[in-house]
């Protein structure tokens, strides 16, 4: 026998019995970003390394350790490609407004996107090397009330897939005229404990102090003491996010303060929130996250733009309501077209029928004995199979009762199929 040759590692195949909670979480995310009226993007799932490196800083785990690099042709030009698979959306998202020239649409524009991402991390449960997001953005609003919007609608998402106990940590991490002060604070706090920091934390320390605080190896003590972006804002920042707490209080949203929440890339802005289900806040296990970029579209060579955006993440959604039990909604009834001997045609005709009626339904293909196809349309999960005999004569055979009409029509099978 050839050997077996398995999936990548970090990578795994959704079997059709994990696809119900999948098509749950996709048709939610579609359908809020109808109701919130967010307009379809896609971008590719590859871009110029240069993208990510600008975009997301040369400092960030997913540029810096993570990235997914792809390589051209053997023998091409392209074979040492600077190209990496996306390992977040909106570098790509905002590459693509502006090489689109989207600003001139009449914004602010609200976009959202569903796909894979990837990242050469070590797989663990909940951390896989190509996993999916539900992403939205909103490019040309400085909010707070748009910050409040995305924190609501990430709760709304939650809700509306089944799980319960998610909450939103929030903070925020200042703009060009306080985070420098704040930066210096930390560089300050955090170089007079030194030899206790990681070796991680020991190199990022002068390049991205803020990146220190969400090391999960920094001990909890000095983790507490460190200074906190809050205490640093400008009047500006601070009273964005004085504003956005006030909207998200008074529509009763659910969150909690988290000063060590800083998000791992440089374009972050200001609001940053992640969402976890409660009690699990310490496992760096996030359900999603995001936050405001107002400068990203100027350091990606567009015209400055605001903007703001998160990204969910499926896969730990499903594990998490996995976890919760989440019932998912029945599949709706599917019925077994069977015959006798090799009438293929009547049952690929009435399987027509049925179908142009909106039922599903699974024609049986071979010509073994009735006993026997009906065996295997009940192991399929066929709630119900029409017999079809000679002419064009059927029977609607119930497969969880037993009881058996002759001689109905297309019609009376499809009334007691959707009833
Ligand atoms: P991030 O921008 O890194 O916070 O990612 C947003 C969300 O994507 C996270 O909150 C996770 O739910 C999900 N996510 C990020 N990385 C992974 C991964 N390696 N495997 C599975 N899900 C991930």
């Amino acid at each position: 026998m050839a050997s077996q040759i398995t999936a990548p590692r970090g990578t795994r195949d959704l079997r059709p019995e994990e696809t119900p909670a999948w098509n749950r979480v996709e048709s939610v995310a579609r359908d809020l970003a109808r109701r919130y009226a967010f307009e379809r993007i896609e971008t590719p799932l590859f871009e110029r390394v240069d993208l990510f490196a600008r975009g997301l800083g040369e400092s960030s785990d997913a540029v810096e350790k993570e990235m997914f690099r792809v390589s051209g042709a053997k023998g091409s030009e392209e074979e040492a490609a600077p190209w990496a698979l996306r390992p977040e959306p909106t570098a790509g998202i905002v590459r693509a407004f502006i090489e689109h020239g989207m600003h001139v649409r009449p914004g602010p524009l609200r976009l959202t996107m569903i796909g894979p991402m990837f990242r050469y991390d070590r797989p663990q449960a909940g951390r896989y090397r190509q996993f999916s997001q539900w992403d939205v953005e909103v490019i040309g609003d400085a909010g707070p009330a748009v910050d409040a919007e995305l924190v609501e609608l990430g709760h709304r998402f939650y809700a509306e897939v089944g799980l319960t106990d998610v909450v939103a940590r929030l903070n925020s991490i200042g703009d060009d005229a306080c985070r420098p002060g704040y930066r210096d604070a930390l560089i300050e706090y955090f170089a007079a404990h030194e030899s206790r920091l990681s070796e991680d934390s020991r190199r990022r320390l002068r390049v991205n102090p803020l990146r220190v605080l969400d090391d999960k190896e920094l001990p909890a003590d000095l983790a507490d003491g460190a200074p906190r972006g809050v205490d640093h804002l400008c009047v500006a920042c601070r009273e964005h996010f004085d504003a956005l707490r006030a909207l998200l209080d008074a529509l009763g949203v659910r969150y909690e303060l988290d000063h060590r929440l800083v998000r791992g890339l440089d374009y972050y802005t200001r609001t940053a929130f992640e969402f976890y289900v409660a009690g699990r806040e310490g496992q760096q296990q996030a359900l999603g996250g995001g936050g405001r970029y107002d400068g990203l579209v100027e350091l990606l060579g567009g015209r400055p733009s605001p903007g703001i955006g998160f990204g969910i993440g499926l896969d730990r959604t499903i594990l998490a309501m996995d976890e919760q039990e989440v019932t998912l909604p029945v599949r709706a009834p599917l019925v077994a077209v069977l015959g006798g001997g090799d009438d293929h045609l009547m049952r690929l005709r009435v399987a027509g029928g049925l179908r142009e009626a909106g039922v599903a339904v699974r024609p049986d293909g071979s010509s073994r004995r009735l006993g026997k196809q009906l065996e295997s349309a009940a192991k399929a999960g066929a709630r119900w199979a029409v017999i079809v005999g000679e002419g064009d004569v059927m029977a609607l055979k119930d497969l969880d009762s037993g009881a058996q009409r002759d001689g109905v029509s297309i019609h009376e099978v499809v009334a007691a199929v959707s009833e």
